[in-house]
């Protein structure tokens, strides 16, 4: 293995312990990813992220032909490899079934763009109708949702976020968490959020190139 792919490895487990801890992958649920070389490497099936060890990350290719591996990839390595497929600008992928974010998807409403930092996640978040975990249905919606976006909520299921890093695919789930929690608000005190229009987000966009927080 080489030195980057072990750091790689390394940074998958960071940000999937990171999002456990912060209680948005509950009970096992989420998977991240990194696009590697020849496919991607992916958190594991059925193992518990605080037991991660490097070892434990899975490499499968974009057509889903996991390397010889005493792990199972995550069963969501679909949806991962058809966005990898899709979307060049994508080096790392994120899901989570985030509370607050799930629950609008339970909901099948998307988030509008009340606030700013949604330009974090290119605009305004679609809800994609449900499709069964692990299909490939789920996979094309998935890849439909994120269109010139980074990332999208699946109906009924939870988050996905992209990046052009782990550490851009990281902060994005955590802003689509934040930005539900703060609809929801606005939603329980029966608030019309004001929009912002589609040339200030563009204004943002390109301020957070400038500061370094997207790259442009
Ligand atoms: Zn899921």
């Amino acid at each position: 293995m080489s030195q980057g792919e072990s750091h790689t490895r390394a940074g998958i487990i960071a940000v999937a312990q990171a999002l456990d801890a912060a209680g948005l992958v509950p009970n096992k649920s989420g998977n991240v990813s990194c696009r590697s070389a020849d496919g991607f490497l992916i958190t594991p099936a059925g193992v518990p992220y605080r037991e991660l060890v490097p070892a434990d990350i899975v490499e499968s290719s974009l057509t889903g032909a996991a390397e010889e591996h005493a792990r199972r990839p995550s069963s969501e390595w679909r949806m991962h490899a058809a966005i990898y497929a899709d979307r060049p600008d994508a080096a790392a992928i994120v899901h989570t079934h985030s509370p607050r974010a799930t629950a609008l998807a339970c909901a099948g409403r998307g988030i509008p763009p009340f606030h700013y930092m949604i330009a974090l996640a290119g605009g305004e978040i679609r809800c994609m109708p449900y499709a069964t975990f692990g299909t490939a249905e789920l996979a094309a919606t998935a890849v439909q949702g994120l269109e010139g976006r980074r990332a999208t909520l699946l109906a009924n299921h939870g988050v996905i976020a992209i990046g052009s890093s782990l550490g851009e695919a990281h902060a994005v789930a955590l802003e689509v968490e934040n930005l539900a929690g703060q609809y929801l608000a606005l939603l329980a005190a029966d608030l019309e959020p004001r929009l912002l229009d589609a040339a200030e987000l563009q204004r943002v966009t390109t301020k957070f190139a400038d500061y370094g927080r997207l790259k442009a």
